[in-house]
């Protein structure tokens, strides 16, 4: 067995039931979008729809599970 040399870091992703459950106020802290905190339940609702458990908080992961969830970057790739 061998330890691999290279960091793997995970962006931070929240349930989304979590994000459903919070407020406004709280749940506009978290995302924008254009629609407002209505439009952003819409897009929440659909994801689960679809099978995502989770929304990662970084638009710029590109390398996510099938639940949402962020798999993991190499040092290199992030
Ligand atoms: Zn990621």
């Amino acid at each position: 067995m061998t330890l691999t040399s290279t960091p793997t870091t995970f962006h931070i992703h929240i349930p989304v039931r979590v994000l459903l459950g919070y407020g406004d106020r709280r749940l506009g802290e978290i995302v924008t979008h254009p629609e407002g905190v209505e439009g952003a339940r819409k897009e929440l609702r659909e994801m689960l729809e679809d099978g995502a458990i989770y929304l990662v908080c970084d638009s710029k992961c590109d390398n996510r599970k099938p639940d949402g969830s962020c798999a993991g970057h190499t040092e290199k790739e992030a």
